[in-house]
């Protein structure tokens, strides 16, 4: 029989009302005659909540965290298989350890490695629904693991592959990927399809649809996503998969943007081999993410100045750590800026179609709008500007690639 895995996002499980509500939603995919995985985050607040009184305690401990973080998705997936019991469904819950959701790596970001599929493969031979705990896993040492902030997509990805499901449907509290934030512009359009790269692109950039290192799993293990809202199930939601040729005629399929982005520029720094090497390793040690990285260097002198960006709430950290390397690399003086944000338009058909930059570029400048930094991939272009005109800068550029007339 075939498989689907699907996936309540916390929005979804929000009250024991919502959680009925997603019972009817797997009784109906039940009855059409798949066997079913479900995967659970906890109810909307409750992990913030958490933390917050972790928090509340000055000792840290990260396998202590992740013991407590746990619990959220453990009271959803006991409360959505009381939910299928109530209609008459056969079902029980899992978690991470009893399946088992085997981890490696650190706690607070640990990564699945395997998941155990025989619990589950052997349920469904009494027609029984798994509900599994998103988040969590169980490291070498027995100890709770949890997988990342936005984790259960990846819990739900992974098991979609482990027990080589058809789909792997995640609802959510939006009908699917738009062409860009619905929030901040009003004409906006679903897309229909979406293809991994693309979606890899708008998640990083900020479109907070999926985890982005969920997209990545399912490139890895081929699982196909559909991303549909618990409020209109009746909609398919957009696919998520390779297929792209959906969108070949068009450049520009979205626009995301992120704000809270910081500036940092070192000035005269000396320029000979290793310079950079030695700064972004430094960086990196501290888990600091940094994104967009330009280099100018003068031919006349041994100088060069670096522009590098980073979240703003890792600006501090990364002045020190550049304070710190002070001692062993040359250079003048570094400046930093934040109030930036970064606006990025994407598209897979972008490959093969000239002038998307300086379009972009013309309508930016026509909107009064300075660029501070550019990059690009081969599917996107990203410009830093000023956070005050992200939304002129979103709108506008909606506007000129025809977004609104996908
Ligand atoms: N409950 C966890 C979080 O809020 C995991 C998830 O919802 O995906 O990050
Ligand atoms: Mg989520």
């Amino acid at each position: 029989m075939s498989i689907l895995v699907l996936k309540f996002g916390g929005t979804s499980v929000g009250s024991v009302d919502l959680i009925k509500s997603a019972a009817q939603i797997i009784k109906k995919e039940y009855e059409s005659g798949y066997d079913i995985a479900v995967v659970v985050s906890a109810m909307s607040g409750t992990t913030n909540k958490l933390i917050e009184n972790i928090n509340l305690i000055n000792s840290q401990d990260d396998a202590e965290y992740d013991a407590i973080l746990a619990s959220g998705e453990q009271v959803t997936s006991g409360l959505l298989a009381l939910a299928l019991k109530e209609i008459n469904i056969n079902a029980r819950s899992w978690l991470g350890w009893q399946l088992p959701i085997v981890t490696s790596g650190n706690h607070r970001h640990s990564l699945i490695s395997k998941i155990e599929n025989k619990n589950i493969l052997d349920g469904f031979l009494n027609r029984q629904v798994a509900v599994v705990a998103g988040f969590q896993g169980v490291g070498s040492n027995g100890r709770i693991t949890t997988i990342g902030r936005g984790g259960s997509d990846n819990t739900a990805v992974f098991l979609a592959s482990a027990l080589n499901a058809e789909r792997c449907d995640i609802y959510t509290d939006v009908d699917g990927v738009y062409t860009t934030d619905p929030r901040m512009v009003d004409n906006v359009k679903r897309l229909d399809k979406v293809s991994y790269e693309e979606m890899i692109e708008m998640a990083s950039q900020g479109a907070k649809v999926l985890q982005t290192s969920s997209v990545e799993s399912a490139i890895k293990h081929n699982v196909k996503i559909q991303v549909r809202s618990s409020f209109d199930p009746d909609n398919m939601g957009t696919l998520i998969s390779e297929d792209v040729l959906n969108n070949e005629n068009q450049a520009v399929t979205g626009v995301a943007y992120s704000k809270d982005e910081a500036k940092v520029t070192i000035i005269g720094l000396v320029d000979k081999p290793g310079i950079a090497a030695t700064i972004f390793n430094s960086l990196s040690v501290k888990s600091i993410n940094v994104d967009m990285i330009v280099q100018n260097n003068f031919i006349e002198r041994e100088e060069t100045n670096l522009t590098f960006t980073v979240p703003v709430t890792d600006l501090k950290q990364s002045l020190q750590v550049l304070e710190e390397l002070k001692s062993i690399i040359v250079f003048e003086k570094v400046i930093s800026e934040d109030n930036l944000s970064k606006v990025s338009i994407i598209g897979a058909g972008m490959r093969n179609q000239p002038g998307i930059a300086a379009k972009m570029f013309d309508c930016l400048s026509k909107n009064n709008i300075n660029i501070e930094v550019i990059s690009t991939s081969e599917i996107k272009i990203s410009v830093l500007i000023d956070m005050a005109k992200t939304e002129v800068a979103v709108k506008s550029l909606h506007q000129i690639f025809e977004l609104d007339k996908l």
